[in-house]
C-alpha cells in the first residue's frame, strides 16, 4: 500500500528506476491487483492532464508487466483518461468558448464536421502536440465522445507500442532524455502522415470510381468548352481564351444570355422609361417604351456578340449542348472533346404550382419583354427584386398594381428597417401591397381574372388583366446531360461547386446562376474567373472564392443596396455586431436634391472599427455601397473611411458621416474629460 501511495506522490523517473524491483516482485506476486491499481492510476494521470506522468508511467507498465499486459492497460486507459479530460474540457468551456469566440467556434464546427476524425487521427499520431491539450481542444469542438474515443485509442496505439518497447529496458535508460529521441519523434510524425494519405487515396478512389464508366480521350479537341454564353460563360470563355488556351462556348440561344435579353438590361430600361414619365409626368407610349428598350439591348448586343469574341479567340459554336461524358459535349451531329467543362447555363424562372394558373394570362422575366400593350391592372406575385422593380417600373407608367408576398415584407433578404422605408415609398405612391397573403387559385370567369387568396386569416379576390410570376428562379441544370453522368445537386436545385468552383467531378467547373448561391450578374463574372483559372491550373495551384465583399443592388426609387453581411444574417451567425446609422435627412446634398429618404446603416464588430456589412437605402445607394465594397474586401475600417476625403456636397458624404457617428459614438471619454480640464486651467 505503501509503495501505491508513493508511486502517485512520487512519479519520477528516477525514483521508479530504484524501485523497479520491487515493482516487479509486487506484480508477480499480485498480477489483478497490480494490473487494476495500474490501469486506474493511468485514468487518473490522464485525466488530470498531469504533464509527463504518462510517459513514464508506459514506460513503467512496459518494464514491470511486459508487452501484452502493459500495452492493453495502456491503451484503454489512456483513451478513458483522455475522454474524461475532454468531456471536462467540454462541461467546463465549451460554452464560455462558443460564447466568446463565435466565428471560431463556428468554422471550428464546420471543419471538425468535415475532417475532425482526421485531424484527431493526426494529432494523436504526432507526439509533438501534447496530449492534455488535445483533450482540451477537442472538448471545445462538436465532436461525440464516443469517436473522440476510438480516434484516440487508434491514433495512440504505434506509439503505445513503441514506449511500452522501450520500457523493456527501462533498467537501461540513464536519464528522461534518453526516452524520447529526435529519430523516435520523426518516425511517429511519418506515420502521422498516414491518415492524411488515407484520406489522399481515398479521394483517388472517389474520383477513379466516378470516371470509371466514361473513356477519356488520348487527346482532346479543346482545353475547355463553356456551354451557356451569358455573364458566366462569357467571361470564362474570354478568360480562358485571353490564357491562350482553346475554347469552345456553346450558347442554344443569342449570345449575351439572361442579363442582356430578360434581365438586368431590359428592367433597368424600363425603370429608367419610367423614373422618366414620373418625374416629367409625360404621356405613356408603351409600344415606344417596349421598343426602345429593344434598341437599348441592340447597343450593348455587340459587347457580347459572336463576332467580338471570335475575335477575341473564343470558338462560338450555335446549338444545344448535351453532356455526353464528363469529356465529351454534343451539339447537333457533333461530338467535340475537353480536358474541362465549364457548365454556366443560367436559371429560369420558377413557375408555383396554383390552380388554374393555366387558365390566365401570365408572364414571367423573360416573357414581359414581348408585351405591347400595358396591362391595366397587373398582379405582380412576389415582392423579391425582380417583382419589387417591376411593381415600382409598371406603377408609374400607369398600370393598377397589385403586389402579392407570402411573408411579413417586401424584399425579404434585406433587414426590415431597410425595405420598411421602400415600402413606405410603395404605399405612398399608391402600390397595393398584400403581405403575409398566400395564393390559393386562379380564376377565369367571362374574360376577367382574379386571384383567390388568403390574407392574415381572410379572403381575398383580387382582379386582374395579367399576372407576373416573380416567385424565384431555378437553375437550368435538367435536360442535357449532368443527371445522366452522376453530377451532384444542392437541395435546392443548384449544381454543387466547392469554393473553386469545381463540381463532384474535377474536371467540370460551373459559374453564375446555375451553381449560386448569389444570383447576380457580376457574381457570375466573378465566379467565371475561378472557374476559367483553376480549370487551366489548379492542379498546379487552385484559386478561392471569397464572398465577403459580395454586394447586390435593387434598382426601385430609393434605391438599396447591401455588400457583405446584413443584420439578418449577422444575427444567423451569431456574431455580435454594433449598428451605426446616418439619415439622408440630415445630408446637404439630398437635401438639396430632395431625396431626403433613407439612411446609410453600417454594421460594425463589437468594440471594433472593422467593418461588416453596410445596406444603404437611399438616393444611389448602387453607387455609393461601393466605398463599403472596397473596405470590405481590403479590410478597412471606419476610421479609414471617416479619414478620406469626401468632396462636398455629394451623396457620397453619407458614408464618411455614417463612419463620424461610430467615432462619436466610440470618442474616449475620459481622455476628453481630462483634455477639458487641462484647457479650463490653460484658459
Ligand atoms: C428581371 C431580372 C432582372 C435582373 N437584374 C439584375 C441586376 O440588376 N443585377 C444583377 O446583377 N443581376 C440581375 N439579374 C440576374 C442576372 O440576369 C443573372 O444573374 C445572370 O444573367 C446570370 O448569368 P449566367 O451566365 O449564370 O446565366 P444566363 O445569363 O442565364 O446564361 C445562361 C445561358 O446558357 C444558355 N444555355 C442553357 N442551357 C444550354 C445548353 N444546354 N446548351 C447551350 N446553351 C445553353 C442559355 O441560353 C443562356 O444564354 C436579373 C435577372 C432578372 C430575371
Amino acid at each position: 500500500m505503501a509503495v501505491r501511495l508513493d508511486l502517485f506522490s512520487r512519479l519520477d523517473f528516477y525514483y521508479l528506476k530504484s524501485h523497479l524491483n520491487e515493482l516487479q516482485s509486487l506484480y508477480e506476486e499480485f498480477p489483478v491487483k497490480f494490473f487494476s491499481l495500474y490501469f486506474g492510476l493511468y485514468v487518473l494521470v490522464t485525466a488530470l492532464s498531469l504533464p509527463g506522468g504518462a510517459s513514464l508511467l508506459t514506460l513503467l507498465g512496459g518494464a514491470v508487466m511486459g508487452f501484452a499486459p502493459a500495452f492493453l492497460a495502456v491503451a484503454f486507459a489512456s483513451s478513458t483518461g483522455a475522454t474524461l479530460a475532454f468531456w471536462a474540457s467540454r462541461f467546463l468551456f465549451k460554452d464560455l468558448f462558443e460564447k466568446k469566440f463565435k466565428a471560431q467556434a463556428k468554422t471550428a464546427k464546420q471543419e471538425v464536421e468535415k475532417n475532425g476524425i482526421y485531424y484527431l487521427l493526426t494529432l494523436r499520431l504526432v507526439p509533438i502536440f501534447p496530449f492534455f491539450i488535445v483533450n482540451i481542444l477537442m472538448g471545445l469542438t462538436s465532436m461525440k465522445a464516443l469517436v473522440f474515443f476510438f480516434v484516440s485509442l487508434i491514433g495512440m496505439l504505434p506509439g503505445i507500442a513503441i514506449f511500452v518497447l522501450t520500457g523493456r529496458s527501462f533498467s537501461e535508460i540513464e536519464s528522461p532524455r534518453d526516452i524520447v529521441s529526435l529519430k523516435l519523434i520523426i518516425l511517429l510524425s511519418l506515420v502521422g502522415l498516414l491518415p492524411l494519405l488515407m484520406k489522399f487515396f481515398l479521394e483517388k478512389n472517389r474520383i477513379r470510381k466516378l470516371y470509371r464508366p466514361f473513356k477519356k480521350p488520348k487527346r482532346f479537341d479543346y482545353n475547355t468548352i463553356v456551354i451557356g454564353a451569358g455573364a458566366g460563360g462569357l467571361v470564362s470563355a474570354l478568360i480562358t481564351a485571353s490564357l491562350k488556351a482553346k475554347v469552345a462556348l456553346v450558347e442554344k440561344n443569342k449570345m449575351g444570355g439572361d442579363c442582356l435579353y430578360t434581365g438586368c438590361v431590359p428592367s433597368k430600361a424600363l425603370i429608367n422609361a419610367s423614373k422618366y414619365i414620373h418625374l416629367t409626368g409625360s404621356a405613356v407610349d408603351f409600344s415606344k417604351v417596349m421598343n426602345d428598350i429593344k434598341v437599348t439591348q441592340s447597343h450593348i448586343e455587340p459587347h457580347d456578340s459572336r463576332e467580338r469574341y471570335t475575335s477575341l479567340g473564343v470558338d462560338c459554336l450555335k446549338g444545344v449542348a448535351k453532356i455526353l461524358s464528363p469529356f465529351e459535349v454534343q451539339i447537333d451531329e457533333k461530338i467535340i472533346t475537353a480536358r474541362h467543362l465549364i457548365i454556366a447555363t443560367g436559371a429560369q424562372p420558377r413557375l408555383p404550382s396554383i390552380p388554374g394558373l393555366d387558365k390566365v394570362p401570365y408572364v414571367t422575366s423573360e416573357t414581359l419583354w414581348s408585351l405591347s400593350d400595358l396591362p391595366k391592372k397587373l398582379l405582380i406575385l412576389g415582392a423579391g427584386p425582380i417583382g419589387c422593380e417591376m411593381a415600382q417600373a409598371f406603377h408609374r407608367l400607369g398600370s393598377t398594381v397589385f403586389l402579392v408576398e407570402g411573408g411579413k415584407g417586401i424584399l425579404p433578404k434585406e433587414d426590415d428597417d431597410v425595405s420598411g422605408v421602400v415600402e413606405k415609398k410603395f404605399r405612398s405612391e399608391g402600390i397595393h401591397l398584400f403581405l403575409y397573403t398566400e395564393a390559393k387559385e386562379f380564376v377565369a370567369h367571362e374574360q376577367k381574372y382574379f386571384l383567390k387568396a388568403e390574407s392574415l386569416g381572410k379572403d381575398v379576390l383580387i382582379d386582374f388583366d395579367l399576372v407576373l410570376l416573380a416567385t424565384g428562379r431555378s437553375a437550368n441544370v435538367y435536360g442535357f446531360g449532368l443527371e445522366d453522368i452522376g453530377i451532384e445537386f444542392n437541395a435546392n436545385g443548384t449544381l454543387k461547386t466547392n469554393n473553386r468552383m469545381q463540381t463532384n467531378f474535377p474536371n467540370i467547373f460551373a459559374c453564375g446562376d446555375v451553381t449560386g448561391p448569389y444570383q447576380l450578374t457580376h457574381m457570375a463574372g466573378y465566379q467565371a474567373w475561378f472557374a476559367a483559372v483553376n480549370s487551366l491550373f489548379g492542379s498546379i495551384k487552385s484559386f478561392s472564392t471569397d464572398y465577403k465583399s459580395v454586394s447586390w443592388s435593387t434598382f426601385t426609387d430609393p434605391e438599396v443596396a447591401t455588400a457583405g453581411l446584413n443584420e439578418t444574417q449577422l444575427a444567423k451567425e451569431a456574431i455580435d455586431y454594433e449598428v451605426t446609422v446616418f439619415p439622408f435627412s440630415e445630408l446637404d446634398r439630398a437635401i438639396v436634391d430632395k431625396k431626403t429618404e433613407g439612411f446609410v446603416k453600417v454594421l460594425t464588430k463589437k468594440g471594433s472599427d472593422k467593418i461588416l456589412g453596410a445596406s444603404i437605402v437611399g438616393p444611389e445607394a448602387s453607387l455609393l455601397i461601393l466605398e463599403f465594397v472596397t473596405a470590405l474586401k481590403y479590410n478597412k475600417g471606419m476610421k479609414d473611411i471617416l479619414s478620406t476625403i469626401h468632396p462636398y456636397p455629394t451623396l457620397g458624404e453619407a458614408n464618411k458621416y455614417a463612419a463620424g457617428v461610430w467615432q462619436k459614438n466610440h470618442a474616449p471619454l475620459f481622455v476628453l474629460d481630462v483634455l477639458e480640464k487641462f484647457f479650463r486651467w490653460r484658459r
